[in-house]
């Protein structure tokens, strides 16, 4: 049965180089064998700004010089936060940038295994993640439907498989939101707010620890506002986790 799954896997796989030839989807050469990435060429790979401590305990942006003895970086100061901790895993920028562009708008399913290698060089970032259920933030089912998958859903499974956490897909969005690209930090509050809903049948423990996960994390207005659904529910202990800050 594994031996008949690998098989499929490497016909899917040769399959998908027919259709995405292996070029780097940075430096649009092509993919090196050794790589660990199928879309990203080492020198790629060598241009993610992996965030280290110390940094905002909201937002996870690093702090420099005489901030860091603040728990939170000038940006999160107006959020008021529903959850306790986030982390961001790298800057919004180079190979960061295009890696979260491709996943969201140009078939971003085939880019999920990529992931793996880069989660593997952030340690930390998996050590927050341990003994939590992920938790991904969703999209309303009318953007689900034009971009035919939940990107937030394919993070948090493939953390899910590096870390061993378990994935729980308990919310949906009830309120369709246009893009907040030109929306300021206010505006997208409001724009956000009771956007979320725990579904139906969902039972939450006050004992888990929840991560709520997401591509982003831009002002934090998305996922505050799923957070608060989980305090209202009545989850206690909630974090949020994503990939890209910026
Ligand atoms: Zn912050």
């Amino acid at each position: 049965m594994t031996r008949l799954y690998r098989q499929f896997q490497t016909w899917g796989r040769n399959a998908l180089d027919l259709i995405y030839p292996r070029e780097c989807l940075v430096t649009g050469e092509p993919v090196e064998n050794n790589s660990p990435c199928r879309y990203l060429s080492i020198p790629a790979l060598e241009r993610i700004y992996f965030i280290h401590e110390p940094h905002c305990g909201t937002c996870g942006a690093p702090f420099f010089g005489e901030l860091i003895a603040l728990r939170d970086c000038p940006h999160c100061r107006e959020l008021n936060p529903a959850y306790a901790n986030g982390r961001s895993l790298f800057f919004l920028r180079d190979t960061g940038r295009e890696f979260i562009h491709e996943l969201k708008y140009r078939n971003g399913q085939r880019l999920v295994p990529d992931l793996s290698p880069i989660l593997r060089r952030a340690p930390r970032y998996l050590e927050f993640l341990a003994g939590s259920i992920l938790v991904p933030i969703p999209l309303h089912p009318v953007r689900e439907r034009e971009r035919g998958y939940n990107q937030s859903l394919l993070i948090a499974l493939q953390l899910g498989e590096i870390s061993g956490c378990p994935v729980q897909d308990i919310l949906e969005r009830v309120k369709f939101t246009e893009t907040q690209t030109r929306l300021d930090r206010s505006q997208r509050q409001a724009n956000m707010r009771d956007a979320f809903a725990v579904k139906k049948g969902v039972n939450l423990s006050p004992d888990q620890r929840l991560v709520l996960v997401d591509d982003v994390f831009t002002t934090g207005a998305t996922l505050n506002s799923a957070a608060k659904i989980l305090l209202k529910a009545g989850v206690q202990q909630i974090d949020v986790a994503t990939l890209g800050h910026g």
